[in-house]
């Protein structure tokens, strides 16, 4: 069958120059355009999206269509308290306003594209958006709470080495009602009584690298009127943007913030993390001072131990010194036995969670408080990014322009 999202397919031209009147580029007499053929959707909808506006901003959208200001906090609590996808479905709206409402506004909803739950609970989830994209969400349930890992971009401009999303590439940002559109849908499939408690932006991009969404998206969570999430539920997390950091400090917001480090030295980081060329180690270090500073927030310091590259006693004594007089936690994490990673990096899970364990009892000796990520889901527990790269269309042709003599 084909998929819904395949709307469009371009055709393979290939154009002959008469003798003498070749490329004016190139002066080939025969010039080939290869166009990719693969999943492209529907353009996104030129509606306003009533998801992604706070309730002021909602009245403020109906005044010019005559309805009262007080619909704006019915209209938010269906959207964000009761997670529906459908105007029609807000049954205490007068249905002229719901008329106009579904002629006047866009709703996000993501379809739910593909599950797959672990023994323990964890699930995976794959979701297409408008355009056709997809994005991934980890629903992650404990005794006490029930953790959702949202993307915030769909593929990451950034390319860790480690990282199955950063080797799939950038395609778009999300918007702040597609960011919490995920937590919505997952919800929703919830047994009765069980809601999640704790979201953290850790799956598919960089949060600080879409911003002012994802700053909307947390205001949405954490709205009386809606899901009405505690902020200290909240974690962004970081590669290292530090200008974003510095915005975050001056926010006015009690989240968490997860740096990703992932090495104690200039030189090693960069190895891992390639945009540690524009935001230095030196300079993430004063961002992250400054941010305890002015929140008083602790920071955790994420740290993926990359067996043979990260985890000697010398990373340790390094990691130790940089963060023992930040109030912090370093967050040990075993290395995802991704596809696409370097064979190098290729351990059994158990060994690769040793590593993590002896690397975490390094630092522990070096009085750092520390803590070792859980391992949770078994096989559905892949780096994010795994499963959307099973599901990315496969191209027929690949995009080339190119002359033949
Ligand atoms: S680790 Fe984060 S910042 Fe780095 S490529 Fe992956 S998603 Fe992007």
């Amino acid at each position: 069958m084909l998929n819904p999202y395949v709307t469009r397919i371009n055709i393979m031209l290939q154009l002959f120059f008469p003798p003498g009147a070749g490329c004016s580029v190139c002066g080939s007499s025969t010039l080939r355009l290869v166009v990719e053929y693969g999943m492209i959707g529907p353009d996104m909808p030129n509606l306003p999206d009533l998801k992604g506006l706070l309730p002021e901003e909602i009245a403020a959208a109906l005044a010019p269509l005559g309805a009262p200001a007080f619909r704006a906090k019915q209209l938010f609590a269906w959207l964000h308290r009761r997670g529906v996808t459908r105007v029609d479905e807000m049954t205490d709206l007068p249905a002229d306003l719901r008329q106009t409402l579904s002629t006047h506004f866009h709703l996000t909803a993501h379809s739910m594209l593909e599950r797959a739950t672990a023994a323990d609970g964890t699930t995976r989830y794959l979701f297409g958006l408008a355009d056709g994209q997809t994005i991934e969400s980890v629903y992650i349930p404990e005794a006490t709470r029930a953790t959702l890992c949202v993307s915030s971009q769909v593929g990451c401009p950034f390319g860790c080495t480690f990282c199955a999303t950063g080797q799939s590439g950038f395609t778009r940002n999300l918007t702040a009602a597609e960011i919490v559109d995920q937590v919505y849908r997952v919800q929703a499939e919830l047994p009765e009584g069980r809601r999640i408690t704790n979201v953290v932006y850790m799956g598919m991009g960089e949060p600080l690298a879409n911003y002012d969404a994802v700053i909307r998206s947390v205001r949405l969570l954490i709205h009386p009127l809606g899901l009405d999430l505690a902020q200290r539920r909240i974690t962004l997390s970081t590669v290292g943007i530090v200008p974003g950091i510095e915005r975050l400090a001056q926010e006015g917001l009690q989240v968490n913030l997860a740096i990703s480090l992932h090495a104690p030295t200039q030189a090693d980081r960069v190895k891992l993390v390639p945009i540690a060329r524009k935001y230095d180690l030196d300079s993430l270090m004063a961002a992250t001072r400054r941010y305890v500073q002015t929140t008083g927030r602790k920071v955790t310091f994420e740290y993926t131990v990359v067996p043979g590259s990260n985890d000697r006693e010398a990373d340790a004594e390094a990691l130790a010194a940089l963060v023992r007089r930040l109030q912090s936690l370093v967050n040990v994490i075993p290395l995802n036995p991704a596809e696409g990673q370097p064979a190098g990096m290729r351990l059994h899970p158990q060994e690769l969670r040793a590593r993590a364990e002896q690397f975490a009892e390094m630092l522990r000796r070096r009085r750092v408080e520390v803590a070792v990520r859980a391992s949770r889901g078994g096989e559905v527990t892949g780096a994010c990014g795994q499963l959307r790269q099973r599901h990315r269309p496969k191209k027929l042709f690949s995009t080339s322009l190119s002359g033949l003599v």
